[in-house]
């Protein structure tokens, strides 16, 4: 599954420890029998939003003597329960599951049948589409999404993912709408007279409950052969345009996950069906892929956008998750951080290196922003409130980083070796994690248990300060390499082998350390003092880095290093150099000449840190005709930076009006919020309802009012949280909203009353955007609302961040008085800062103006 909403959530500093004391251990389900097999027959009420039906279930015990068993099935009037003999069994019907009773006491493995009629009105697992008064041009559709535990709300079944089970689903809809579901489409049949179809879709090889499946709607349809599985794509009818720009790499993956894991695609075949307002970015159904209508988008989105991320996400999720299956939630990046590595590998075969290393670097930011706002778990642990918290940054970012890790341990030989030998071993299998650690060890000799122990069950990752000198007498480097992360936690001292890079005039070659204490020192014998010395220098490891830099060294690296990531590491330790001619021209030429976008955009950014005018001059000139619209999002992003600058606004307030990128419009929708020029409010009120990708035009400039701090802008976005507005952009303006009422102390009990509304919305986007924007307010007034919230909304991730929000508004609250203070001395060093900077910039044109450089012009763009 692919979460694209709710991790942006994870704002401000909150909890560390990830459950309460009182969190109980969920091992997997204990279990009485196997499902062999589940057919399910349904037919829906669309006015009253029902579904009724039959869930027949062909079930083996375990042990001798099994006399009654027990079903899931939440909020669902059952009519009858029956045996295969059609005998009425009874049953008992109390929280969320039924209680049967068997006529007789069957024997281990004697199969046998039961039949449950029911009907329900579900409020999860399963919903319906339509369009109404507010939103006439919305289909009409019913979709599911299964993960984690929500099937048990449509159908009765055994609601974990530790059995696998043949499946075949009979569903009667209208006519004029089609079907999609797992597995091959066996049948249909019409029946004319009612204007009624029925269709028979069958998963012949097994999978778990949570991955079935249905969707049904009015759609375009494409269909291609790829290896002889046909692949199909279904979007919402009257889009069928978009389908190439979202899916055109979709054989390329599927050929790739084939080569790599030694498994041809196993299943029937593969769909991905783009539905209206779902509530996940994808869901990985075995054959069926279901994913967010946000994918579809046009050129001016890209290369900012682009859905291949979640296209490979959720298509190597039909050999991880699907094919092989976690066998509980605790184990959960055995699906989710597979899925998370393999779409970065995707794109390192198919784009090349630079862009895949960038991705790995986007990827460890997202766990480093968990792990320092929220808190730190091992990836493996049985200790969560429900199934829903297992799906976070620890999941998938780090469990794609710790994959990667164990890639470079292994050498990329043994590494997919040792994933075929564990797709081969376990296909159609459950697993747990020790599964995947023996299969490494079978297939390459190589005992992984240390790897396992620091990086799966324990937290944290190493923090590494650098440092190094040349001792000229004896020719050697001295290299002092200290962990110093906290261990108190639990958090290990980790043993790693690293690489290091060293450059002199005359050679470039690496040197293989192995760290494993607190402090190491290292003598590496150079006959030269070396230009620049490379800890990890393909950035393999999940770490954070202190490796305090002469500025010499930086700029051969920013103009040398051969990995991007060094360059950008250089960047960074660039902007943090008080104003040198020479690091403006590194960084001026990377940003115009470096070959790779990120390097550019992280040029750009440290320009923007820098804030001169000769970096202004060169954001505004040569940084803004960057053809890629990345680095111009970056530039755009920059020049948030220069508070006060007439000139920076009047071509941001132009770039915000004109430019053709989507995301370079709403970067500058953003800055022109953070320059805090009340003529801001004018520009973005009068040019933000605009159409672009997901609206992001309209969410960035709601954000860059709540930059404005303006009080004007409290309606503008009270009036587009209202019912009517795309659910993107009202869960933008419930944010901003909070975000302002955090800073407009007189508006606050409004904007807490109206964002407490919003808690009841029909639309959970709305409800997750309210959610948030009450712990950017930040008001304890709206903790027993969020607190129902965390126990009654039927969604799994609403209540996920409404527990978390509550936390957070406790939190802050307490440290409040003591924050504010510290806001205000911050807010005046920048000041101060800025002010500076502005001094030291018309001073350095005057030196350059009284020199008579090349650059003679320069003092006429002074910052006024
Ligand atoms: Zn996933």
């Amino acid at each position: 599954m692919t979460i694209e909403d709710c991790r942006s959530f994870a704002i401000g500093a909150g909890e560390r420890a990830f459950t309460d004391e009182s969190t109980t251990e969920k091992g997997p389900r204990d279990r009485t029998f196997h499902v062999k097999h589940l057919k399910l027959e349904v037919s829906f009420d669309d006015e009253e939003r029902k579904v009724k039906g039959t869930s027949t279930l062909v079930l083996i015990p375990i042990n001798d003597g099994l006399k009654s068993l027990e079903l899931d099935a939440v909020d669902m009037t059952i009519s009858r329960v029956t045996d295969g003999d059609g005998r009425h069994l009874d049953f008992e019907v109390a929280d969320g599951k039924i209680l049967v009773r068997l006529l007789r006491a069957y024997k281990a493995g004697q199969e046998f049948q039961l039949a449950v009629e029911y009907e329900a009105q579900p409020k999860a697992g399963l919903f319906f589409i339509s369009p109404d008064k507010s939103y006439p041009n919305k289909p009409f559709q019913i979709w599911t999404q299964g993960e984690s535990e929500d099937n048990k709300r449509w159908f009765p079944c055994y609601e974990a993912p530790n059995d696998r089970m043949t499946t075949e689903l009979i569903v009667t809809v209208k006519s004029k709408y089609s079907t999609v579901s797992n597995g091959r489409l066996a049948e249909v049949k019409t029946d004319a007279k009612r204007g009624m179809k029925t269709y028979r879709w069958v998963q012949d090889i097994p999978h778990v409950n949570y991955l079935v499946t249905l969707v049904v709607g009015e759609f375009d349809f494409q269909e291609e052969k790829v290896d002889g599985i046909p692949v199909q794509y279904y979007v919402p009818k009257g889009k069928a345009k978009f389908i190439p720009l979202a899916f055109q790499n979709t054989p390329d993956m599927l050929e790739y996950f084939a080569g790599v894991t030694g498994l041809k695609y196993p299943w029937a075949k593969y769909a991905q069906v783009v539905v209206q307002d779902f509530t996940f970015g994808g869901m990985e159904n075995t054959t069926c892929t279901t994913l967010t209508e946000y994918c579809l988008h046009d050129e001016k989105a890209r290369p900012n956008y682009m859905a291949d991320s979640l296209v490979a996400h959720e298509l190597a999720h039909q050999w991880f998750g699907d094919y092989i299956t976690m066998k509980s939630w605790g184990h959960a990046w055995l699906n989710e951080g597979f899925a998370s590595y393999f779409d970065p590998l995707w794109w390192e075969h198919k784009f090349g290196r630079d862009e895949f290393h960038q991705r790995m670097l986007d990827t460890a930011k997202e766990y480093f922003k968990e792990d320092a706002e929220h808190y730190r778990r091992p990836i493996v642990t049985h200790k969560y409130k429900e199934a829903d918290d297992m799906f976070d940054g620890h999941t998938y970012q780090k469990g794609a980083c710790v994959l990667h890790m164990m890639r470079y341990v292994l050498g990329d030989d043994l590494w997919w070796k040792a994933i075929k030998h564990y797709v081969h071993k376990k296909g159609q299998g459950i697993v747990e994690t020790t599964d995947f650690k023996e299969a490494i060890e079978e297939s390459t000799g190589r005992a992984l248990d240390w790897f396992f122990n620091e990086w799966l069950y324990k937290g944290g990752h190493p923090e590494f300060d650098i440092s190094w000198s040349y001792d000229d007498k004896s020719k050697l480097i001295v290299l002092t390499v200290k962990q110093k992360q906290d261990t108190k936690d639990g958090t290990p001292l980790f043993k790693m082998p690293i690489t290091i890079e060293i450059a002199t005039k005359k050679r470039l070659w690496r040197e293989n350390l192995d760290v494993e204490k607190a402090e190491h020192t290292y003598f590496i014998p150079s006959p030269d003092r070396p230009q620049m010395v490379l800890f990890d220098p393909d950035n393999w490891i999940l770490k954070k880095l202190t490796f305090e830099k002469q500025k010499d060294e930086l700029l051969h690296q920013i103009a040398h290093a051969e990995n991007v990531i060094p360059r950008i590491q250089a960047c960074e330790g660039l902007a943090k150099i008080p104003y040198d001619k020479a690091v403006f021209e590194a960084l001026k030429k990377s940003l115009t000449s470096d070959k790779f976008w990120g390097v550019r955009a992280a040029a750009a950014k440290a320009l923007g840190e820098m804030a001169t005018a000769e970096a202004k001059e060169i954001l505004l000139s040569e940084g803004i005709k960057q053809q890629d619209s990345r680095v111009r999002r970056a530039v755009v992003d920059s020049l948030g930076n220069f508070r006060g600058d007439e000139e920076v606004f009047e071509r941001l307030c132009a770039i915000y009006r004109s430019d053709k990128a989507y995301y370079v419009v709403s970067g500058a929708a953003i800055a022109l919020g953070k320059l805090r020029d009340p003529k801001a409010f004018e520009v973005i009120t009068k040019n933000m309802d605009r159409p672009s990708h997901a609206d992001v035009i309209v969410r960035a400039s709601l954000d860059g009012l709540s930059e404005l701090r303006e009080p004007r802008a409290v309606q503008v976005c009270m009036d587009h949280t209202k019912y009517g507005n795309p659910e993107m952009v009202r869960m933008a303006a419930a944010n901003s909203l909070g975000k302002l009422g955090h800073y407009l102390e007189d508006k606050k009990d409004d904007i807490r009353e109206h964002l407490v509304r919003l808690l009841n919305d029909t639309n959970f986007r709305t409800k997750l955007g309210a959610v948030n924007g009450l712990v950017a307010l930040g008001d304890a007034a709206a903790i027993p609302k969020l607190a129902a919230v965390d126990r009654y909304d039927p969604l799994g991730m609403v209540r996920r961040e409404a527990r978390k929000a509550v936390k957070k508004i406790q939190e802050s609250h307490a440290e409040k008085a003591k924050k504010v203070d510290a806001q205000k001395d911050i807010e005046s060093l920048k000041d101060e800062n800025r002010d500076l900077k502005a001094r030291l910039a018309k001073l350095e044109s005057k030196v350059d103006g009284l020199a008579g450089g090349k650059k003679g012009k320069k003092g006429e763009k002074q910052p006024r």
